[in-house]
């Protein structure tokens, strides 16, 4: 039988290693204040690796990026990616 004192420690420890797995996964990026051209992005119209727009939490289908000014291509990508969850 488990003490309420086990309970706790074992309750902590557990908070504990959430705590750390979080502080290791990097913070979503925001979305610039205000858009930026595709040159300065780094935009391709082509995937970088696995990388594109269609996954990237900037998206916003069917053609139109929060961060990049004009058309993009859901199989685009650029410096600004951030991997959807
Ligand atoms: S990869 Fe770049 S252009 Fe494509 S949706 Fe994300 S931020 Fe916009």
């Amino acid at each position: 039988m488990r003490t309420r004192r086990g309970f706790f420690q074992a309750l902590a420890g557990g908070a504990a290693i959430v705590c750390a797995a979080q502080q290791g996964r990097a913070a979503p990026a925001k979305a610039p204040k205000k858009k930026v051209s595709k040159a300065k992005a780094k935009y391709q119209d082509h995937p970088q690796d696995i990388r594109a727009c269609a996954t990237c939490n900037l998206y916003l289908p069917p053609d139109q990026c929060k961060a990049v000014v004009g058309q993009v291509s859901p199989d685009g990508w650029c410096e600004l990616f951030d991997l959807a969850d």
